[in-house]
């Protein structure tokens, strides 16, 4: 497995790689992989892409300035190892300086479907999301790039951004990999407490126990005060259309219901297509 730190390198080695005619597919991460991660490369491996990059960057342009950027958990060397067994073929951990010039001046912006949900919560996380993911799509040039289903949202902004950009890749989306318990894989789950992992639980149970052919302000009322009796601090529970992102009045098949909310002080996310 090749380990590139340099944006302008692993291009050129890209390039290469598909001038002699091989595919290659791209597993953006922030690192600290867990088995969510690696579903996602062995999704990668699936396309039969000849090469398999997965990039570990915690992008501090998607941060917020009271968000956890800095205290986000990191393991290079975990990370590499954890890659290589699970059959990337290259490693792309650049430093912020070697993805972002001192004077670094262009950001893209999705418009509509970042505006609700996660993009009102956390100002300027999706032109953070949008901008590293088009640089990645351009150091890379991937023929195929996954992402989770995990984060709904950001994999819709993706598809979007991938459209509206024309850029040539095609958007994998992977389902959600889940402890048995039901919590969602998340490295953010290491700061959990005990106390709060089990009061974590309380947002896959109440996503899992909305049926079709409710009212979704009913729904909305119903999860959202089993999590705050779970001692979780709400910070949305949203029925929306899965493709258009826009609230829906009914919990019929194809709505997407999304939860974030506070354990102590990590915000936790979840989703689920009905
Ligand atoms: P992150 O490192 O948290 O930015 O996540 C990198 C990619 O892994 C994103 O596309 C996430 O949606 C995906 N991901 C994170 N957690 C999970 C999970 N539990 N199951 C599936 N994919 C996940």
């Amino acid at each position: 497995m090749k380990i590139f730190n340099d944006a302008a390198k692993l291009q050129k080695w890209c390039l290469g790689r598909k001038r002699s005619g091989a595919k290659i597919a791209l597993v953006p991460t922030m690192g600290y992989l867990h088995e969510g991660h690696l579903s996602l490369i062995a999704a990668a491996k699936k396309t039969k892409a000849d090469e398999i990059v997965v990039s570990v960057f915690v992008n501090p342009v998607q941060f917020g300035p009271n968000e956890d950027f800095d205290k986000y958990p990191r393991d290079a060397k975990a990370d590499i190892a954890k890659c290589r067994k699970a059959g990337a073929t290259a490693i792309f951990m650049p430093e912020p300086s070697a993805m972002y010039a001192p004077d670094h001046s262009v950001f893209v912006n999705e418009e509509r479907l970042s505006a609700g949900l996660c993009g009102a919560r956390r100002p300027g996380h999706f032109r953070g999301v949008c901008t590293v993911v088009a640089k990645l799509f351009n150091i890379v040039q991937p023929d195929t790039a996954v992402f989770g289903q995990k984060d709904y949202q950001q994999a819709q902004v993706i598809k979007r951004m991938a459209r509206d950009l024309n850029f040539p890749v095609e958007i994998k989306v992977a389902p959600i990999v889940r402890e048995k318990s039901g919590l969602a894989l998340s490295s953010r789950n290491t700061y959990l407490s005990e106390a709060e992992k089990e009061s974590a639980l309380a947002i896959s149970r109440s996503i899992a126990s909305v049926e079709p052919g409710r009212r979704a302000a009913k729904e909305r009322q119903r999860i959202s005060k089993a999590l705050e009796k779970a001692g979780l601090k709400v910070d949305y529970v949203e029925f929306v259309d899965g493709a258009t992102l826009e609230n829906v009045k009914t919990t019929a098949a194809g709505v997407c219901v999304l939860v974030a909310a506070f354990a102590g002080r990590t915000r936790l996310i979840d989703n689920r297509v009905l």
